[in-house]
């Protein structure tokens, strides 16, 4: 921790440094972490420095050990301690706020759904009544496919009060890809929808799951169908399958008592979003997830109950389950959950939601930020977002540009804005400022969180001097970790552990640099390095450059295998792309980075191949390049483009 901490000498030298912008004094007044103190505090007590956040959660049983790590790999936090996750999300709310909002809802045709704490308690009890009626005992994996609809986080909620874990497949994701998750989940229950709108039409989505069904191994024994079209998809039910409406209402007004679960018990499974290959079943145990994930929400994203706050990450994802349902439930807050898409109906969509719910501190992504930046700032400018407090973004590196475009027009030029590093594995946030007492530095994610080990280190493990790049890892266990593999144990140690003299550390598979203040850039994955002309440019540092252009909106680099670098590069909405932006791209290249990163190839397109989770695939642009033969393409959120670039390609 010493070498990435912040402690008082370096913070007066951040203050310094030209690029570093100071927490507005109003905010840090006010903030959740206003005392730097922290830093030090966390560096001296070790694993035992993580009770403040465990001591945010009540607990049914109080744990006695902090962290078991007799067995590494396989750490064990707050072992000996129970509790129950909705327990802690909802009816211990109650008392204090059962009649604030917990959940506002708005629907993709206009529609809107609240609901208070109470009636979540009474909702999430009717559901759990009604799994167990149909047979689901603790510990049975309950898979949830549907859309951005309050029965998401409800069914995610019901299911932690019986103990059952949950397995959420983003709803946009095939049949193939459910059955796989069934299966490898061992899944025999699960909850989904008749359909939903995509733009203007119904989409069928029970048919997807009846598909899937088809193609798993596993045998469902029930299946809870959630009415989210009402006359405008009629679906049959079978035998086996139950309208979700009808079984509330058969169980409302019951209360199911919240089974206490071990804390290292299985709250959830998850898979992540396949950016560089299979994607893995990620096992987070209930304990140090709940603790970790509320403890940032509270010191890093600054939420308090009497905000409204807006997670604009699907469900679907790690993102929206710590900071769209847990993080913000159990802290005890208002959460915005919105079913769209943030140009549907228009491109004022967003803002207008945070307009009228007064959203205080809103958490997105930079391909979303890309996005807003792409359509101009006329949109955010013509609405008061004077209620933004504090703004946050997580998934892929931003571009200072970006950064700084992002605090301008959404922040009012004052909000903080957390740049937050972590992965469906990390279970919550690893690397970020602390809003109220850590500087922030545009493009650099900032100091590893208090408490998390993280080191940029060379092939052998050793510290890589300030500026030089090396890989990122984790060096001790901290709380939201996850706790295995549904692939099994030995392909939990292989694909993240070394072991090392002094221990084990956890490889995150992202390069990174550090500065002298122990402020962390990520370069992007390791694998994103391009070698060539006898250098090793990064992926990050090169688009960054490229999407320093005026009228430049997104760039992704890849080498071709033969020595070239390859730019694909999409431009504002009103720019058309020429010659003289072709030149002045290869001129900002040799200027920030150097001569030698001039791109070879410059392809112009309108729109770059993207995971569901929206961030680049770049896996897929290096086989274009390289003119290979490229796989799959379902995985991709907007496969059309594929065709398109290809052209583009050949072209050039
Ligand atoms: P897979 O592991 O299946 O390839 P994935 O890594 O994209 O997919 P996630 O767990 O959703 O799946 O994403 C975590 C990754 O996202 C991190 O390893 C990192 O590369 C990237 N990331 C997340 N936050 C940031 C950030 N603030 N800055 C830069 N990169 C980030
Ligand atoms: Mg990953």
């Amino acid at each position: 921790m010493d070498d990435a901490g912040v402690d008082g000498r370096r913070r007066d030298r951040l203050v310094a440094d030209d690029d570093a912008v100071e927490p507005p004094t109003g905010f840090s007044e006010r903030a959740v972490a206003s005392d730097e103190g922290v830093y030090d505090a966390f560096a001296a007590e070790g694993p035992a420095a993580w009770r403040r956040a465990a001591d945010l959660l009540d607990w049914e049983r109080p744990y006695e050990t902090v962290l078991d790590d007799g067995d590494p790999p396989f750490y064990e936090w707050f072992p000996d301690g129970r509790l129950n996750a909705a327990a802690n999300c909802v009816d211990r709310h109650l008392d204090e706020r059962g009649n604030q909002l917990a959940i506002r809802w708005f629907g993709k045709r206009g529609e809107r759904r609240s609901y208070t704490y109470r009636d979540l308690h009474r909702e999430v009890n009717a559901l759990a009544a009604g799994l167990r009626e149909l047979g689901v005992a603790e510990d049975d994996v309950v898979t949830l496919y549907l859309p951005m609809v309050p029965e998401l986080p409800i069914a995610m909620l019901a299911c932690a009060r019986i103990g059952a874990p949950h397995n959420v497949v983003f709803a946009g994701l095939s049949a193939e890809a459910l059955a796989t998750r069934l299966d490898a989940a061992d899944s025999s229950y699960l909850i989904t929808c008749d359909g939903y709108y995509r733009r203007e039409d119904a989409f069928n989505q029970k048919s997807k799951a009846d598909n899937a069904r088809l193609r798993a191994d596993a045998d469902l024994a029930a299946t809870v169908v959630v009415d989210r079209l009402g006359d405008a998809l009629d679906v049959s039910l079978g035998d086996d399958e139950h309208g979700y409406e009808p079984l509330v209402d058969a169980h409302d007004g019951e209360t199911v008592d919240p089974v206490a679960r071990d804390a290292t018990d299985l709250l959830f499974v998850m898979y992540t979003s396949g950016t560089t290959g299979r994607p893995k079943g990620v096992e987070h145990a209930t304990g140090g997830y709940l603790a970790h994930v509320a403890w940032t929400t509270r010191n890093v994203l600054d939420v308090r109950p009497e905000d409204t706050y807006w997670c604009a990450a699907d469900i679907g994802w790690i993102t929206g389950h710590s900071y769209g349902v847990y993080g913000p439930l159990s802290v005890g807050t208002t959460t915005v959950l919105y079913e769209g898409s943030p140009d549907y109906p228009d491109r004022d969509r967003v803002w207008d939601l945070i307009e009228r719910n007064a959203v205080s501190v809103f958490y997105t992504s930079p391909t979303a930020i890309r996005s807003f930046m792409k359509w101009g700032a006329e949109y955010p400018d013509r609405h008061d977002l004077s209620s933004i407090r504090l703004l946050g973004t997580v998934g892929e590196s931003i571009t200072p540009k970006a950064w700084r475009w992002y605090r301008e027009h959404v922040g009012g030029s004052e909000a903080p804005v957390v740049d937050t590093w972590w992965q469906t594995e990390t279970g919550a946030i690893a690397l970020a400022t602390l809003p109220g007492v850590t500087p922030m530095k545009p493009g650099k994610v900032g100091p590893p969180l208090p408490g998390i080990d993280a080191r940029v280190v060379d092939e052998d493990g050793e510290p890589v001097d300030p500026g030089e790049p090396g890989y990122l890892t984790i060096d001790s266990p901290w709380p939201g970790m996850l706790r295995g593999l549904r692939e099994g144990d030995e392909r939990y140690r292989r694909e993240y552990w070394v072991e090392a003299e002094d221990g084990w550390r956890y490889r995150t598979g992202d390069g990174a640099t550090v500065d002298e203040d122990g402020y962390v850039t990520i370069l992007g994955r390791v694998d994103d390095v391009i070698n060539v002309r006898a250098r090793r440019f990064n992926t990050a540092e090169l688009e960054s450059a490229i999407v320093g252009v005026e009228g430049v909106t997104e760039a992704a680099v890849v080498g071709d295998g033969d020595g070239d670098i390859v730019a694909y590069v999409t431009t504002r909405s009103d720019v058309e792309p020429d010659e003289a932006l072709r030149a002045a791209i290869g001129d900002e290249l040799a200027r920030s980075v150097g001569d030698l990163a001039r791109a070879d190839r410059t392809v112009f397109t309108p729109d770059l191949p993207k995971t569901r989770s929206g961030k680049i695939m770049r896996r897929l642009l290096e086989d274009i390049a390289r003119g290979e033969e490229f796989g799959d393409v379902s995985a991709l959120r907007n496969p059309e483009v594929v065709g398109e670039i290809e052209s583009s390609v050949r072209e050039e």
